[in-house]
């Protein structure tokens, strides 16, 4: 006998490659806002009582969460906060797939979902998207442990068409699971899953401040879902970390959420600055599909998704690329600003010329 016979073996999440400090290089592959925090972050952070910092933070986190819920519509008890929706999405998992039926998700979504699910030793069974990457709902009307949905999905970028009538149809085919709608992209341009939380008791919808508030490095994630249903979450929380979310983060994030006009103008950049881009892919002969999201989806033609994720990357500009069968062929370029975009394209052209070929 071992100790390594009694290691709990996982195999880990992969993040997008960080580059070292001081590197120069156009970062497109993790999906955050290239625009800063608000400016009323600056300002709170400048003049931050650093004294404070001998107490340990509230453990509900009830300035931010009451925000949070206030700017929403719902009421404290009905809202979670977690350090990044990573940290939700996990003790959510821990919390609510407890059965031995199977959980229910997509096989090209989000792809810290099967890592969870090995990690708590939860079944899982994968719904393959159809061939134009959506959902079929039938696949979600059969006995289940639980069900997850991204939407808008990742890394394609897609919002279901009608996305409340699915969602719905899914949760009330499921009173006997809870159902967790992941909405980190749903800013960009999705549709919010949010007015059923009052009508299900089994809903949960998760969100971040990593995209649409430009706050990846922060780590704020949170989560509406009915006052039991939260009150299982807390209680699981609870008994593993009680002060996961530290007193200047709560802090920041108060900022953060009231800049709503801030807000308004960055995500209206981002938005505006995909459409022109997935244009400009078009153009160049890519495949793009219809995101809704910080990010595009893209094929290229001429040339290797791989290749051309190689041959980026030695220009110093990072996307992201899988090894894995149904996206092998694609990119997924996160959404920067113009002058990135610009860059990009001119880095496109440039492979292009010199393999000879059209991309
Ligand atoms: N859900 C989806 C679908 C994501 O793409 C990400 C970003 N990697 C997350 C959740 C987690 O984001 P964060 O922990 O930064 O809130």
């Amino acid at each position: 006998m071992n100790w390594e016979d009694n290691v709990r073996r996982v195999t880990p999440y992969v993040p997008g490659e960080q580059p070292k400090d001081g590197q120069k290089v156009i970062k497109l592959n993790t999906n955050e806002n290239p625009y800063p925090p608000s400016p009323l972050v600056f300002e709170v952070l400048k003049s931050y009582d650093a004294s404070s910092l001998r107490l340990y933070p509230p453990a509900d986190a009830a300035p931010l969460r009451d925000a949070i819920a206030d700017h929403y519509g719902f009421s404290g008890d009905e809202v979670f906060t977690g350090v990044g929706s990573d940290d939700v999405l996990a003790m959510a998992f821990l919390t609510f797939f407890n059965s031995d039926k199977p959980v229910l998700f997509a096989d090209i979504t989000y792809s810290f979902y099967d890592v969870w699910a090995d990690l708590f030793r939860i079944p899982y069974e994968l719904c393959p998207l159809d061939d134009d990457f959506h959902m079929r709902l039938s696949d979600y009307k059969r006995p289940n442990g639980g069900i997850v949905i991204a939407n808008p999905n990742a890394p394609t970028g897609i919002s279901e068409p009608d996305d409340i009538a699915f969602i719905e149809e899914i949760v009330s085919a499921n009173p006997g699971s809870v159902v967790i709608v992941d909405e980190a992209y749903v800013d960009f341009g999705g549709h919010t899953a949010l007015p059923l939380i009052r009508k299900y008791d089994n809903l949960m919808v998760i969100r971040t401040f990593s995209k649409s508030r430009s706050f990846a490095g922060m780590r704020i994630g949170y989560a509406f879902g009915c006052s039991r249903l939260i009150k299982y979450l807390n209680d699981a929380k609870y008994s593993f970390n009680s002060y996961t979310m530290n007193r200047l983060t709560i802090e920041l994030g108060v900022a953060a959420l009231s800049d709503g006009e801030y807000f308004e103008k960055t995500v209206a950049s981002v938005v505006r600055t995909r459409e022109q881009s997935a244009e400009e892919l078009r153009k160049r002969g890519f495949t793009v599909t219809d995101s809704k999201t910080n990010f595009l989806f893209a094929r290229p033609s001429g040339i290797s998704a791989r290749e051309l994720f190689r041959k980026l990357r030695e220009r110093g500009i990072y996307v992201r690329w899988w090894d894995k069968p149904r996206l092998k062929d694609w990119l997924r370029i996160s959404v920067g600003t113009d002058e990135q975009m610009h860059a990009l394209m001119e880095a496109v052209d440039e492979i292009r010329d010199m393999s000879g070929e059209k991309t």
